[in-house]
């Protein structure tokens, strides 16, 4: 007898209205994504394991919070901002990142594993960029 897992395990590339499995487009996009097959429906999916199907304003926020908050992570001479005072020079990038979030979760009041922009909202996407701009702004830390 094999013990194959007969669990099953919840896709997450579904269309939250319609609960359809969301399908890859057939035409090439600029971005990799997947979307409801139900005509007419605007909800897709992007490629990062943290993201979750939505419309195409609530995209357009997280693109523009990942471009605002990607900046603290991946260029932090250029920002001197320095997540838990280990320095910019010898931390990688993939612990900047993890710091990022942490600090994100912490600012928004949200637990860690929630804490992941393909998961916000429109309104939890301009409160991590106001947080942004303010730590850039020396506002808070
Ligand atoms: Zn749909």
């Amino acid at each position: 007898m094999n013990a194959k897992k007969t669990k099953k395990v919840r896709p997450r590339r579904v269309c939250p209205i319609h609960h359809r499995r969301l399908v890859k487009p057939k035409e090439k996009h600029e971005f990799e994504h997947w979307d409801c097959p139900v005509d007419g429906c605007k909800m897709s999916c992007g490629p990062g394991k943290t993201s979750r199907a939505t419309d195409r304003p609530t995209r357009k926020m997280r693109n523009l919070a990942h471009r605002k908050f990607d900046v603290l992570w991946k260029f932090p001479l250029e920002t001197k901002i320095h997540f838990g005072h280990a320095g910019y020079g010898l931390m990688r990038e993939y612990q900047r990142r993890v710091l990022a979030y942490r600090w994100a979760s912490r600012v928004m009041m949200l637990p860690f594993e929630n804490t992941h922009i393909g998961m916000f909202s429109a309104d939890q996407c301009l409160e991590l960029v106001s947080h942004v701009e303010n730590l850039l702004d020396g506002v808070e830390k």
